[in-house]
Order: structure tokens, then sequence, then C-alpha cells
């Protein structure tokens, strides 16, 4: 273990050890930050820690890129809060498992056609280096979303991580939690002139010759390469006529059963593969006897964290796995891993779930941490865009992230009180009755389900602007710091792996 997170951590168990709890279970703040010794302390500690970690300049054997999807720092600052809390902590002072990475920096977003980034020209940017059009995935902004023909056009495509990664000999692995057919996994091995073509049926019927992502999936130079593929969506895999392992109905309606093929074109090509379904399926898993592992946990998304079952994997539980059938590989492996209910929930203003589902991603980040030896494994954490959500008043410490500025004490000009956390635009609008805002009072804010009030109404929550934080630790962990477009990112990784046609650390 790097001598920088022993100290971080020993620090972490102090903090938590000197935390006081009141009698009525709302916890106070850690007593010893009235002390002017304790910020000293905590400040010299953090001090010696990066001074006592020298640079790494070692190949990046294994590169492991984690992204949180929407995760924008707003919601990295109220997940804190949302962990400490079930600590019994305040919760502010908190460390999400990623925020102890020795380097961090800042990534601008924005796609070549749109001030606000989606999922799939994001994608195309941290995964394959080249900026792009709104909703493309894989291809330059040569092409505009549903430019069939652009698609088809090999010059438009950009190749990126994967195919650089297994060009150079290594494992390459997806994990998801949405469909692995859903812009940002699909980001990783597709190229689609729009990211709605997950199945046949969702081309327009104009007799469109372009691949699903899908089928590219399964037939794609990179798609039909990739080793693990764990993560939902079994309906753009199958027939509309054919049943799930939970009975419910395929979506595809060329007939193919995608799952089969998928296992017979891994045979023709050497692996051994398999086909997973559950959580008992995954743990099960022989990873002596397979060395492809196509799971499908799900019809569609993965259900929330706080919704799942016990048929249903954690993001960790696929981390872990995956990573171990990876790691077999002598070459190294190239893994992405995406937390992608996090943008799913603030899409539907319900915080709840967005902190839940962050809280989740960063335990997947904390379980490969234990896996890897970060000095030849590159880990980089990141997000493609931001979110709406606001984290705003003047509540105490250690007040419910989730619940009312101050208790309730304090309302605002309307007299009327108000949410930590609130989103700029979104179905959480509540319309004012007799030309008062709502009051708050009367909401289950314990509910799951509780969509956080917004400013605009509109159905969808929409993505925002402002940078999104990288955080990187292993060889060249360095060269994530600073502020930089982010389509720099797979060029400073493929450097330290001395994989892609650019400049690696392997020609200096
Ligand atoms: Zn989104």
């Amino acid at each position: 273990m790097r001598l920088s997170m022993i100290v971080i951590f020993i620090f972490c168990v102090y903090v938590k050890a000197r935390s006081v709890n009141s009698k009525n279970g709302v916890p106070k703040t850690p007593f010893d930050e009235k002390n002017k010794d304790h910020w000293r302390l905590q400040a010299q500690w953090t001090l010696r820690a990066k001074l006592s970690k020298p640079q790494n300049k070692n190949i990046a054997k294994n590169v492991i890129l984690f992204l949180g999807d929407g995760m924008s720092i707003t919601t990295l600052a109220a997940t804190r809060v949302y962990l400490g809390r079930k600590y019994g902590l305040t919760g502010e002072e908190v460390k999400l498992s990623f925020e102890s990475f020795p380097h961090t920096g800042l990534a601008k977003t924005y796609c070549v056609d749109h001030n606000v980034a989606d999922s799939a020209c994001s994608g195309t940017a941290y995964l394959s280096g080249v900026k792009a059009n709104s909703q493309t995935v894989g291809l330059s902004a040569a092409v505009k979303r549903g430019d069939c023909e652009g698609q088809r056009n090999a010059a438009h495509s950009v190749t990126g991580l994967t195919d650089w990664a297994q060009k150079a000999g290594k494992a390459t692995g997806i994990v998801t939690t949405t469909r692995v057919t859903h812009a940002t996994p699909a980001s990783a091995y597709a190229h689609s002139a729009d990211r709605r073509w997950e199945a046949d049926a969702d081309l327009p019927k104009q007799g469109l010759r372009c691949d699903d992502i899908a089928t590219q999936l399964v037939r794609g130079r990179v798609g039909s390469h990739i080793d693990v593929v764990f993560g939902g969506g079994r309906k753009n895999f199958l027939p509309k006529s054919e049943k799930d392992i939970k009975g419910q109905l395929g979506y595809r309606r060329d007939n193919k059963n995608l799952i089969r093929e998928w296992l017979l074109t891994k045979e023709s090509l050497g692996y051994k593969p398999t086909y997973i379904r559950n959580r008992k399926e995954l743990y099960n898993l022989d990873v002596d006897r397979y060395n492809s592992v196509l799971g499908l946990f799900s019809h569609d998304h993965m259900p929330y964290h706080l919704e799942a079952d016990d048929d249903d994997p954690t993001l960790s539980e696929m981390t872990q796995k995956a990573i171990e059938i990876l790691s077999r590989n002598k070459n190294g492996y190239f893994l992405f891993v995406e937390g992608g209910r996090i943008d799913t929930a603030h899409h539907e203003t319900k915080a709840r779930k967005a902190l839940d589902e962050t809280a989740e991603f960063a335990k997947a980040v904390e379980t490969a941490l234990k896996l890897v030896n970060t000095e030849d494994t590159l880990v980089i954490v990141t997000s493609d865009h931001s979110h709406t959500m606001t984290y705003s008043g003047y509540s105490e410490r250690g007040s419910d992230i989730l619940g009312l500025v101050n208790n309730n004490k304090v309302n605002a000009s309307d007299d009327l009180p108000y949410t930590t956390l609130s989103y700029a635009n979104g179905p959480g609008y509540k319309p004012h009755q007799s030309f008062r805002r709502h009051n708050l009072m009367l909401d289950d804010m314990n509910s799951l389900n509780y969509t956080y009030p917004s400013l605009v109404p509109i159905p969808r929550e929409t993505h925002g602007g402002e940078d999104v934080a990288v955080f990187a630790i292993g060889p060249w962990s360095h060269i994530f710091s600073g502020n930089y477009e982010q389509n720099y990112i797979p060029h400073a990784i493929a450097y330290a792996a001395c994989i892609g046609s650019g400049l690696t650390m392997c020609e200096l």
C-alpha cells in the first residue's frame, strides 16, 4: 500500500475516532475542529503525503478508466455528506475513495456543435481522443446526428483506447450499470450516427443500412474482441419473439439472437466464452475455465442500487470479477467501468438515488484499488458531463443533505422552506398555489423517488456545461493535472500505457 494512502487512511480513522455524536443522534462537528492544531496537523499530513510520493514513470501495464455518468463536482460534495452521515459523522470532511488520489485535473466537456455535452460526444472524446457532435458515437464531427452515410464512411470513424489496447495484445473489458449498448459503453467499441440506434428496431424504417450498436458489439472489429462485457440491456440482443430469463420479450426485429451469435463468434475466434444472467451466475463464474464473459444482468438498464434485489450484482461485484478475468492476460488490460445510473437519477431530479449511485461508484473504485498495484496500473476516475444540481444555503454542519435548509428554521423571503439540493430545471418543478411557492413541508423527502425542486419545468433535467473532475493514480498520473479539453484524456492514457499511434513513453 502506498505511503500517501496509508497517511490519508490513518487521518480518516483519526477523524472518525474523534467525532462526537450528540444524544439525539444528529452528528456534531468533530470537536477537534475547534482547535487550531487540528487544522495544522491535517494540512501537514496532507503535505507530507504529497512530498513522500515520487512521480511514477513506469509503463502502465494495466489501465482502469472509471466514469461516473453525470457525476458533477457538486454530486461528489453532496455524496460525501450522504456517506458521512451513514458512518455517524457530520460528513463534509469525508473523502470518497478516489478523492485521495495524488493528482487531480479539470476537463472541459463541450461537444463540437453544442455547449453542453451529451454522453455520446463526450464518450467519443474521453475514449477516442476526438471531440464530436452531440448524440454521435465514435465518429468525427464531420458526421451529424442521424447521418447514416457518414457512419458508413470509414474515413469518419475514430479509433480509441479499446482498439489501441487490443492491438497491443491487452485484454479489454466494459462494465456498466446501464444497457451495454447505451451511449457511454457504446463509445468504447461502436460507431453510430445516432446514440439511439442500440438495436435494429431503433433505426428509422427507411431502409438505412447502418449497423445498430448491439450488432457492432457482436460483429464489430473491436466489439467482437472485447473479453468481458457486464451490464444490462438483454432486450437489444434478443428477437422480439423470444423471452429472456425473466420472461420479458426481446426487442430486435431482424429475428437475430445476438447472445447465441456472440458465443459462436467467440468460439470461432479461439476464446473460451460463457454467458451469465444474474448475480449468482457471476458469483459462481469459474475464471480458470472462461476467458471471455458476456454478462447481461437485466432486460433494460440495471436497477438502481436502492431498488436492486438478490439477482442484481453491484457495480463493485462486477468490477471485481472483470479484474479477476482480465488480469490473467500477461500483457495487461484496459477496463472501462461506468456508474451509469447517477445520470439517470439526476435526469429525474431524484437526488437521493443520484447520491447513492455515486456512493456505489466510489465503492467500486475502492474494490479495484484493493485488487491492483498502482505501480503498474493507472486508475483514472472522471465524469462525462455535469448536471444542474446545486448544493446551497447555510445549514449547520452535519445537516441532512437531502433535507431542508437549516431544518426549516430559517425560511426564504416568501417565508417558505427550501432544500439544500435543488435543480435548475427538470421534473421536480412544483407548481405555485395561489401565487405562492409550493410548501415543501408537505412533501415526503424520505421517499426514494422524491423529485427535488427545480426552477424550470421540463420532463427530463438537463446536463450542465461546467468542467468535470479527473482523479488519477498510478503510472504517469501526474500528467492528468491541470485544466484541459476532455479529448486529452485518452492521449495521456495511451502515452502512459504505450498504446495507440500517438506519442508514448516507450518512444522516449
Ligand atoms: Zn444524461
